[in-house]
């Protein structure tokens, strides 16, 4: 008989919201790609020798093929973040799994893989996406903690991600669209640097 404990057991192995207890920290960035602020962030992220994952639009795929294709040729992790960014509330079970199909069509077509990581628009999930979610095979990563970049300035975002702020095992939300993104990413792994904190992709 299924017990209350084992339904949670499942859930969790298919809605993420922070990995098991590691010594790593998962940098996420969504709504890319961007044609500059995206590559911007690329090269903060060499010269540190971090490597993320970019939840990305679909549209903003079709929009920017190179960019995408780049995040990817650079050995970051890659994941689907809806086809528009429509929100949970306003997608039927269709119109979700026919998102999911699209994406699959769009890895071929450019050559990505997504490892079948999705992630909501606003963090929502109704029903019908959900249920869109599970039969087509995806998971569904949240995040443990959010950089607030959509609400605050560079500042007060170095503060929520410092070495202090964040703990291993954490998955952290950011914007690779915003402009002040790559500057952000620069401080605040520069602050890294003297903590036992390593980012890595999720896969
Ligand atoms: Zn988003």
């Amino acid at each position: 008989m299924l017990t209350f404990k084992k339904v949670l057991i499942w859930l969790s192995s298919i809605i993420i919201i922070r990995t098991k207890k590691d010594e790593f920290i998962y940098l996420t960035f969504d709504d890319g790609p961007h044609p500059e602020n995206t590559p911007n962030l690329l090269l903060v992220l060499e010269k540190h020798n971090v490597k993320a994952t970019f939840f990305m639009v679909g549209k903003e795929i079709e929009r920017y093929p190179e960019v995408a294709k780049r995040i990817y040729s650079m050995g970051h992790a890659l994941g689907y973040h809806s086809y528009d960014h429509s929100h949970a509330k306003d997608s039927s079970y269709k119109q979700v799994a026919y998102e999911l199909d699209h994406a699959k069509k769009l890895e071929n077509q450019y050559g990505l893989n997504f490892n079948g990581l999705y992630r909501p628009p606003y963090g929502a999930l109704s029903i019908a996406t959900f249920l869109a979610i599970l039969v087509k095979g995806w998971k569904v990563i949240l995040w443990s903690k959010d950089s607030m970049d959509s609400y605050t300035d560079l500042e007060n975002v170095c503060l929520n991600l410092s070495k202090e702020n964040v703990k291993s095992g954490d998955i952290i939300l950011l914007h690779d669209d915003y402009l002040n993104t790559a500057s952000t990413i620069d401080l605040v792994l520069t602050g890294y640097k003297s903590s036992k904190l390593k980012c890595r992709s999720l896969s």
